[in-house]
């Protein structure tokens, strides 16, 4: 709350609003008491101040982007789904997302730079694995061997 009344005292140190000297707040500052006690009921109804602890380790999103961009490609917005069916492609790109998160680069290259951006180590990953298809094959075959 202190941070959106512009005190920085109990930020983070690696906060902007602490580490630069040019930060300027992008939101409106809260002046009165009865926007802070909006703010302050708005932001205990949210998730994450329900279940901070499922939270305290998250400092970045790259997890849930890297997730997201797994779920475009099961389930492609521009093609409606039955409920069942996207139910059948979030459990496939959760499998094939559990599978290939994290896996290892072969080597690592320079990407060329723009002007204005500073260049990018690019990792070449190791070719993606789909043993859930085969996970999922032989519990389907189990199945089908006890009818
Ligand atoms: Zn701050």
């Amino acid at each position: 709350m202190e941070h959106y009344k512009n005190n920085h005292t109990d930020c983070h140190p690696t906060s902007r609003c602490k580490i630069d000297p040019a930060y300027e707040p992008t939101k409106k500052i809260i002046t009165e008491s009865f926007a802070e006690e909006l703010l302050i009921k708005t932001i205990k109804k949210t998730t994450m101040f329900k279940n901070a602890t499922d939270f305290s380790f998250g400092k970045d999103t790259h997890y849930v982007e890297s997730y997201n961009n797994v779920l475009n490609i099961f389930e492609d917005k521009r093609i409606a789904f039955s409920s069942s069916e996207y139910e059948v492609r979030a459990k496939l790109a959760t499998l094939h997302w559990n599978e290939n998160v994290d896996r290892a680069y072969t080597s690592q290259w320079q990407a060329p730079s723009a002007a204005n951006c500073r260049p990018k180590t690019k990792n070449v990953y190791k070719t993606k694995t789909y043993g859930y298809h085969d996970s999922i094959w032989i519990r389907y075959l189990s199945k089908i061997k006890r009818v």
